[in-house]
């Protein structure tokens, strides 16, 4: 099933992930110690327990209020008033499944499209996430170690746009422990009271604050501030209620009102029982709460104190919450048995697998040099895993300094084809081309001639990606001054003012590409414009596809994108009495009853997301020149990957070839298997033409003009992107994107190709639509060997 684009990109948030990953080993037997708990370790209070039990005798087990009961909006009132001073109505508070879904809430009902909302960095993790779902665009305004991860006024200045509507404020702070004193919330509210901005008050760790401190509320900062302020808090953590899922927001009136409108479409109201305990966790005895607070501070003060003796880890003192977030940067580009700490996902990794200790990366939240250490577990665990944090960081030593190795990647302007015209006059030609020479400066100048198939195309550029991987593609043409290229390709960029964009002229043989970069293209079109050339001139026929050999006898597989044309070359190729002759382009010349198959690329240009059913290719094209393997997660688009959420790129890999469906790789095809794998001239006796749909048959020997037909109409479903759901039909004749010409002369001559083609070769039509690939390689391999 597909999903929506804005969902798939979400990952789970890492705490999840490092749990997971640490009942994992448990259930191997392994002795986790787990600090990337987000809830407190006690039990929910004994008269809070009683309460909701009571609740289920009484049968208050149906649907109230959507917004909660009434007597828990007045404890929750009093609670306000006790601990801050402040008095809110039942009308300005709601009830919500837990502060999570408050907050969620106010995203929702507070940001049209577009409109900014701060976000302090370290935040809590799915704060970026909520506003985005709410299409509201989360700005960060980092804060530093030094000043004790607190926002300053002046930091809080500079972001502020026109387009600033809210602030999250989390205070205490989860991840950093953080708290602001009275006086550190003023010289805020003063910035932000003037500019009538939002705050969200997100106050979930009120409770937990230690050295006899109280916590400020920022609405009781003064009218104004109540006035402008969401205040958010709940009883997961003060009550240890985590699973009882009971948060409440307070504030103006018309906001309160919105989301009550929002949560009676939702999740209507929050569960009853839990709503009783709430009111006894908010207006019964609260000395739990002191002997909480006790022992979380001593658990601090112990977890301080064993971070300050570990060499070059820094770390604040935290004022509230039970998180500490040591700076650990010192020990990134460190390693132990090849195990290299590269970043805080790396020292996640590492710290779960070799000292079984579970701790949230610093990157989770918007902090990559950084650590979150939980203390809501024992004693006993937090000794025991401090010293083996200590001990697993003693053991890391510099990296030897071997070369390091790095990525032959170009990341492009365009990642693709771009728009393109390929009927342009003789007149647009001169103009384009005074406009090319006038960015082809001497000393940024690349030209090389390339033979294709004994056709001459000069490549002229500006730019040295598509000139190196021009250069690597193609069989050199003798450079004779006076020789006359037969084609010529100029492409430029730095070019101001215009889109990037290909034009061509067949008349001259001249194709120019303008601002873009992407080689893929550029490569389509110099086959594309020998294609031009060579049907005309020399009788020769241009097919896009793969070519195999089997003892003399060659194999075309023609098909659209998406048909899974390398995942059967590649598959193919395991047998090994077939050879690779090309696997995207071939020219055929007819000869005495034979079709014979010549390549025309030096290397093959391959999409490295091949490597997810080859995986024994990856390290062959890291050895070799790419374009655009993703580097970060953010360039990920494989919806499969981030529905898995299973990332190399985080946990200890430079780049990943499969993340980005059309990175690419230019690779000597000698390397796929050796010379005896590799030929370069074949005789065509079939022809398989694949297509992709879910119900026709899976293999069909077809009739030659019908197969001629198929190929000159170039019809196919469309996949979704990334997944296996069909879309709409398309047409590309001769599943070939690259016939520059096509008019009815050219393709009545291209039809006339196939038709001597099928006179010597038998056509097919595979399905590979139904069925596993495996089985699929295997239909195709009985039919030609
Ligand atoms: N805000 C922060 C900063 C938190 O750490 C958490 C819980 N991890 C929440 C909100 C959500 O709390 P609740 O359990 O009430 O949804």
């Amino acid at each position: 099933m597909i999903i929506a684009d804005r969902i798939a990109r979400i990952g789970f948030s890492s705490t999840l992930k490092i749990s997971a990953r640490a009942k994992e080993l448990r259930a191997q037997g392994v002795d986790v110690i787990d600090f990337s708990v987000g809830e407190p370790d006690f039990s929910t209070p004994d008269n809070v327990k009683e309460a909701g039990q009571r609740a289920i005798e009484e049968n208050f087990t149906k649907y109230t209020q959507a917004s909660g009961i009434p007597e828990l909006k007045k404890a929750i009132g009093e609670r306000l008033f006790e601990d801050h001073g402040l008095r809110y109505a039942p009308e300005e508070i709601i009830v919500s499944p837990g502060a999570k879904a408050c907050l969620f809430l106010l995203g929702l009902v507070l940001f049209n499209k577009d409109e900014e909302c701060l976000v302090p960095a370290p935040y809590w993790v799915s704060y970026p996430e909520q506003l985005r779902l709410a299409k509201a665009e989360p700005r960060f305004v980092p804060t530093s170690e030094e000043n004790g991860f607190k926002l300053t006024p002046a930091d809080l200045e500079a972001h502020i746009n026109e387009k600033t509507k809210a602030i999250i404020l989390n205070n205490p702070s989860n991840p950093t422990g953080m708290i602001y004193s009275r006086e550190e919330l003023l010289d805020l509210a003063e910035v932000l009271l003037d500019r009538n901005i939002v705050v969200i008050a997100d106050e979930i760790y009120s409770k937990i604050v230690y050295d006899e401190q109280e916590l400020v509320s920022f609405a009781s900062l003064g009218d104004k501030a109540r006035e402008n302020t969401l205040l958010v808090n709940g009883v997961s953590k003060a009550y240890s209620m985590t699973g009882w899922r009971i948060g409440y927001t307070a504030g103006p009136k018309e906001v309160i009102q919105a989301m009550g409108k929002v949560q009676s479409h939702s999740t209507g109201n929050p569960c009853s029982v839990a709503q009783k305990a709430a009111l006894e966790a908010l207006a019964g005895p609260q000395y739990n709460l002191r002997m909480m607070r006790q022992e979380f501070q001593s658990r601090r003060n112990y977890v301080l104190h064993r971070l300050s003796q570990i060499p070059d880890v820094t770390c604040p003192k935290p004022g509230g919450a039970f998180y500490a977030f040591p700076n650990v940067s010192a020990y990134f580009g460190k390693e132990l048995d090849g195990m290299r700490i590269r970043d805080s996902h790396s020292m996640a990794f590492y710290l779960l697998e070799k000292a079984h200790v579970g701790i949230v990366p610093g990157d989770a939240f918007g902090a990559p040099e950084f650590i979150r250490i939980s203390y809501a577990t024992s004693m006993d665990n937090i000794e025991e895993g401090m010293d083996r944090i200590t001990e697993s960081l003693s053991r890391l030593r510099a990296a030897p300094k071997e070369k390091v190795f790095m990525l032959d990647n170009k990341i492009t302007r365009n990642k693709k084809r771009v728009a393109a015209d390929t009927g342009i006059s003789l007149e647009e030609r001169s103009k384009l081309m005074a406009l090319s020479e006038s960015h082809l400066k001497f000393d940024e100048y690349y030209e090389w001639n390339a033979n294709i198939n004994g056709v001459i195309i000069q490549l002229r550029t500006n730019s040295k990606h598509l000139c190196g991987f021009w250069m690597e593609n193609w069989y050199p043409a003798e450079l004779e001054s006076d020789l006359e290229p037969h084609g010529l390709i100029v492409a430029v960029k730095g070019v101001k003012g215009h889109e990037a964009h290909a034009y061509y002229n067949s008349e001259s043989k001249t194709a120019f590409f303008v601002n873009a970069n992407y080689y893929g293209m550029v490569r389509g079109w110099a086959l594309g414009i020998v294609t031009d050339i060579a049907e005309r001139l020399y009788d020769v026929h241009a097919v896009r596809g793969a070519c195999l050999d089997h003892d003399g006898e060659g194999t075309l597989i023609i098909g659209p994108t998406g048909a899974g044309r390398s995942t059967m070359t590649y598959g193919l190729l395991r047998d090994e009495n077939l050879r690779i002759h090309s696997d995207d382009w071939a020219f055929l010349r007819y000869r005495n009853g034979e079709a014979i198959a010549d390549i025309s690329e030096r290397k093959f240009y391959m999409r490295t997301n091949i490597v997810e059913d080859f995986d024994a290719f990856a390290p062959l094209f890291a050895r070799s020149k790419c374009e655009n393997v993703a580097t970060g997660k953010d360039e990920c688009t494989n919806t499969e990957c981030l529905t898995k959420d299973d990332c190399d790129l985080e946990k200890n890999a430079d780049y990943c070839f499969r993340a980005f469906d059309n990175s690419r790789v230019i690779l000597d095809p000698n390397w796929l298997g050796g010379p005896q794998k590799y030929v370069r001239r074949t005789k065509i006796k079939n022809v398989v033409i694949l297509k992709r749909d879910p119900v026709s048959e899976p293999v069909v020997a077809i009739d030659p003009e019908e197969a001629v037909k198929f190929l000159a109409t170039g019809r196919y479903q469309v996949l979704s992107s990334g997944s296996r759901g069909y879309g709409n039909f398309k047409n590309q004749p001769f599943f070939n994107p690259y016939l520059l010409v096509q008019d009815p002369e050219r393709i009545a001559q291209h039809k006339s190709y196939f038709r001597r083609l099928f006179a010597i070769a038998k056509p097919y039509v595979v399905n590979t639509g139904v069925g596993e690939p495996d089985k699929i390689i295997e239909r195709i391999r009985e039919l030609i060997v």
